[in-house]
């Protein structure tokens, strides 16, 4: 029996080094579980645990030390490892002398060698005691985080059952006899932009007035005071898609999530004889969405199809940004696939070759972090930081001087009748989590929920636009003005 415990404190102990190294990663595995997907968990989990249990055998078996001093030795590394990024910004703070990476690094590591070699001096049994009680604590604390996310998994998979369960199939069916009078319709999400009127509060560095002149010159309406009723990207975009007010929580995501993909907004258009397109790129930051209901889903360029899973994804970055790779955590691999997928739909929309008419939907992350672009739309240096609130205003006018692009594209691309619907889900929402920083001081509540909102419809009148302003009717009226149209013709 004695054998038995001591075996199972000695293969506990073992395990210490890899349980503490592992823990930010299971932690922000935790928070964002319906975000994050298991195999990018799993692999950083692996990498790291197996790289520190190593650790353990070069102090034990190449530098002679006793097992519990060599799984203390390798427990201190494995902190300082995960509490990196905490000294650097302390000492950058303590403003004693320039602390950058490359003086702090090297400085971080014989530090943290030295410490771990002291335990050279620690007496053989107080090493195996302190190494139990940690070994146990740490073992437990794996175990309650391991178990809540035993539990998350197994409730998404029986909400995904019951789903699964209550779904029944519609046909498409047309019910509007002559489909190819029917308009074309575009319906563009801009990420997080604020209305027109938001910025110049804050700045003088963008001026949305010739953007505002260009758009009603080109016909659109465009609704001034548009709100959103919340800053969930998932909430907005699925009550516009299924033309519905649904309650704002953030614990509803995969309801969201199964509306958007069940959306009766597409339904309809598919009734209706409309080949739905849909550019996307929500599933980039948020990879474990369902796809958007689609009969063209276009997710990434064809040609940029194989370098598609990126191995340094983001939830990899937010773990190891917390530790010495952090100074190569700064380039994200992410940041050229994005710019290139921006002008692939600038170059791309309307041109898809559909029998009947279309339903475009575009779903693109500008001005939304990564806060990337200079207001000509080349890059700004990775130091500047990409999620840095402070290039919010660059990326706006980027996204002022693209949209117009789009929109010009879209005019050419389909000469004929068309609708053209451009909006936001929600303002600048100044976000602290998910390592934003410079949250730019004083800006208001309500201009978090201040929407870009505009449609171009010849032929829908007056009136009936403007219950639009309320953007979850948008669907509403269009159809109401698309089957007018049609009855009239
Ligand atoms: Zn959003």
């Amino acid at each position: 029996m004695e054998t038995k415990k001591n075996h199972l404190i000695k293969f506990l102990s073992f395990l210490l080094p890899g349980i503490i190294i592992t823990y930010p990663g299971v932690y922000f595995y935790n928070k964002n579980f319906d975000l994050v997907p298991f195999s990018s968990f799993s692999q950083l989990f692996l990498i790291l645990f197996v790289l520190s249990t190593l650790t353990i055998v070069v102090f034990w078996k190449i530098l002679k030390c006793d097992l519990s001093k060599a799984v203390i030795s390798a427990s201190i590394i494995a902190v300082s490892f995960n509490v990196y990024s905490f000294f650097l910004s302390f000492s950058k703070r303590l403003d004693i002398f320039i602390v950058e990476d490359y003086n702090f690094l090297p400085f971080f590591i014989v530090f943290t060698i030295f410490i771990a070699l002291l335990t050279y001096y620690i007496p053989n049994k107080q090493a195996t005691g302190i190494v139990t009680v940690f070994a146990i604590i740490a073992s437990l604390l794996f175990l309650i985080n391991g178990s809540g996310l035993v539990y998350k998994g197994g409730m998404n998979a029986y909400a995904a059952w019951l789903d699964s369960k209550g779904k029944n199939e519609i046909s498409d069916q047309t019910t509007i006899a002559n489909t190819s009078d029917l308009p074309d319709v575009f319906f563009l999400i801009f990420d997080e932009a604020a209305a027109f009127d938001v910025p110049p509060r804050y700045t003088e560095a963008v001026n949305p007035e010739s953007a505002v002149n260009y758009f009603t010159q080109k016909g659109f309406t465009v609704f001034e005071d548009s709100e959103a009723n919340s800053v969930f990207t998932l909430h907005q975009i699925a009550q516009r898609l299924n033309a519905t007010e649904y309650p704002a929580s953030m614990d509803l995501y995969s309801v969201y999530d199964q509306e958007i993909a069940n959306s009766t907004v597409i339904k309809k258009f598919k009734q209706l004889g409309y080949t739905v397109v849909a550019y996307d790129q929500r599933r980039d930051k948020f990879p474990t969405d369902s796809a958007f209901p689609a009969d063209i889903l276009i997710e990434t360029i064809p040609e940029d199809s194989k370098t598609k899973s990126i191995f340094l994804d983001d939830y990899k970055l937010m773990v190891l940004r917390l530790t010495p790779l952090k100074k190569w955590m700064n380039t994200d691999p992410k940041i050229q696939l994005h710019r290139n997928y921006l002008f692939y739909v600038r170059n791309t929309i309307g041109l898809e070759d559909t029998s009947g008419p279309k339903f475009v939907y575009a779903h693109l992350m500008l001005p939304h972090e990564p806060f990337a672009f200079k207001s000509d739309g080349s890059l700004l240096p990775v130091e500047a930081g990409y999620e840095n609130w402070g290039n919010y205003f660059s990326n706006y006018s980027f996204f002022l001087s693209y949209s117009q692009e789009v929109v010009e594209e879209i005019f050419e691309a389909s000469p004929g009748d068309k609708i053209v619907i451009v909006q936001s889900d929600h303002g600048p929402r100044m976000l602290t989590n998910f390592g934003y920083t410079g949250q730019i001081p004083n800006f208001l509540q309500e201009d978090k929920f201040k929407i870009i909102n505009m449609i171009y419809f010849p032929g829908c009148d007056e009136g009936k636009l403007s219950q639009m302003s309320d953007p979850i009717k948008t669907f509403d009226v269009v159809f109401d003005c698309i089957e007018n149209n049609s009855q009239n013709k």
